[in-house]
């Protein structure tokens, strides 16, 4: 029998409580508490991964190291824990009936009739278990969706079973949220009973509970969910909303959290608990000496968890700088030639997201000449990266109707096309250039002073078209210069232009790779430049 424990968080009442922010704290927790440990999370869609649905409705797609399109849950487990997460960390619906099936195929159940369970449940259990190695102590497992959806029932049938096999090496936590019922004045538990009922039809007493809640919950709150809910008022954990995500973790430490999962999983205990660094990070965050105004320019506005990793990157950067990072999100297609001034003309610097598709192209490119005339510090990522490649086009090489392919197939200029091995490419899953591919530096350059003078990085990518290199040259003779080349298929990963105070595209993701603790050096060197900027513009 494993020797590993193993914590499940499952979720009740309604989604969108917080689960993936509470399974990081607790990870951070324990891993404050000198325990070695990693997330995952078992989404119940069929979808075999979020890489092909759109951010409206499942919010930003991360990718991982090994190239993975993966919820992005797996963000915030990499940023609050500094761990590098894997395919192997993200499993869905979709993914486990694929492999069911391939086995069938295959003929692995010769004879069997292929069921639920215990077949779908047994390759479940056979995912929560492949994270297993000897260097970990825990593996935490979140559950997306709500118990009592019919999608996840599967998953809660799984994790019944592990329970049982695992008896006191496994936990579960159950999320649920208290609301707040104005007219009476009261925080209400009836819906977290409701919940608790639920996961004991599927035959899962929660080990402990965790509340959401805007108000604090007082001892006789606790003692009624206790009672209804077979728990000790110990196990009723509050999780009062807070300002930032990143004061969760604390705030469950104050409430004993981790001290009782050690506890309830006879764990021995490590001493002091290292949050140091982490408490550091949040005074420098809650007491910030500028205020910084950045535009994020895309088309996913309104959609808050569309630019996830972005604006969380921004948040890690800006509290190492001292800096409080607001960000201003524009839309694309607002941005026009007669609007564009008007728009950008209080910003400290101008990040142009990634994307797809045609729609607020256009507005992305008024931006990008904006910022590149009158010196805004700019960031490009990706599709802004190849718009910045189009606009110079356009703008300054004089090439009329420069485009890339993805949007004008004929164009006469086509500065950004498909890379050559996407070209047969039919199918839309997981098939764009994906995951961690290594970029050379060119010395003495910004972008190299920014990564500490080193000659090789390593970055994360998601994207089927690149810099057509035919051009390069007349890109270089005007300054705008490819300072990050792809060694093995000299693909153009960076372009800059030297001369701008900050002006700098990346085909690659330097979001994906932030850490609180661990801010990119990239998008320190895009808030040093508008820190300049802003210091500028409020002593004249
Ligand atoms: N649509 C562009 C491509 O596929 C950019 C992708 C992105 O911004 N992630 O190359």
């Amino acid at each position: 029998m494993s020797l590993i424990k193993h914590i499940f968080i499952t979720g009740g009442v309604t989604s969108s409580l917080g689960k993936g922010i509470i399974a990081a704290s607790l990870g951070r927790l324990l891993k404050a508490r000198g325990y070695q440990l990693t997330i995952q999370k078992f989404d119940p869609y069929i979808n075999i991964d979020p890489g092909t649905m759109n951010p409206t409705e499942h919010g930003e797609c991360f990718v991982t190291a090994d190239g993975a399109e993966t919820d992005l849950d797996l963000g915030h487990y990499e940023r609050f824990l500094g761990i590098t997460t894997t395919q192997k960390n993200n499993i869905t619906t979709g993914r486990v009936y694929h492999q069911v099936i391939t086995k069938e195929r295959r003929g692995d159940y010769l004879g069997k009739t292929v069921q639920v369970i215990p077949h779908i449940t047994d390759e479940i259990k056979r995912n929560i278990f492949a994270l297993e190695d000897s260097k970990k102590d825990i593996i935490i497992t979140e559950i997306g969706g709500c118990v009592g959806d019919i999608e996840s029932l599967p998953f809660i049938e799984a994790i019944r079973q592990v329970k049982w096999e695992l008896r006191e090496h496994c936990l579960v936590i159950h999320l649920t949220l208290l609301p707040y019922l104005q007219a009476a004045k009261e925080l209400k538990t009836k819906p977290t009973q409701h919940s608790v009922k639920k996961l004991l039809e599927a035959g899962i007493q929660p080990d402990m509970l965790i509340c959401r809640t805007a108000h604090d919950i007082t001892p006789e709150i606790r003692k009624k969910i206790a009672l209804f809910c077979n728990v000790s008022p110990k196990d009723v954990i509050a999780a009062k909303d807070v300002d930032t995500i990143y004061a969760v973790p604390l705030h469950l430490h104050e409430e004993g959290f981790d001290t009782r999962v050690l506890q309830k999983l006879a764990l021995t205990y490590h001493g002091a608990i290292h949050l140091e660094d982490w408490r550091g990070f949040l005074r420098r965050y809650d007491a910030p000496k500028y205020m910084l105004r950045i535009g994020i320019i895309g088309k996913y506005i309104g959609v808050p968890d569309a630019y996830k990793s972005i604006v969380e990157a921004l948040q890690h950067a800006g509290t190492a700088l001292c800096c409080k990072v607001q960000i201003i999100y524009i839309d694309a297609e607002k941005v026009m030639a007669s609007t564009v001034a008007q728009i950008l003309s209080r910003l400290d610097g101008v990040l142009v997201a990634p994307g797809f598709g045609t729609r607020g192209i256009a507005g992305k490119i008024h931006a990008i000449r904006y910022v590149r005339e009158n010196h805004v510090p700019f960031l490009g990522i990706c599709l802004g990266m190849q718009c910045a490649v189009v606009e110079f086009a356009q703008n300054v090489l004089g090439f009329v109707g420069a485009a890339s392919t993805e949007y004008v197939q004929d164009t006469p200029y086509p500065v950004i096309h498909l890379m050559e091995n996407q070209q047969k490419v039919t199918q839309k899953g997981g098939s764009m250039r994906l995951g961690n591919y290594p970029c050379q530096l060119l010395p003495h350059t910004k972008v190299w002073e920014a990564y500490d003078q080193k000659t090789t990085i390593n970055e994360r990518h998601r994207h089927r078209y690149e810099f057509n290199t035919v051009y390069l040259e007349d890109f270089e003779q005007q300054g705008m210069r490819a300072v990050g080349i792809n060694p093995d298929h000299s693909l153009v990963e960076i372009m800059t232009l030297e001369e701008h105070p900050f002006f700098v595209g990346t085909q690659f993701h330097p979001e994906y790779q932030s850490r609180v603790l661990e801010p990119h050096p990239l998008l320190i060197a895009f808030l040093k430049s508008a820190l300049l900027v802003h210091k500028k513009i409020y002593s004249s």
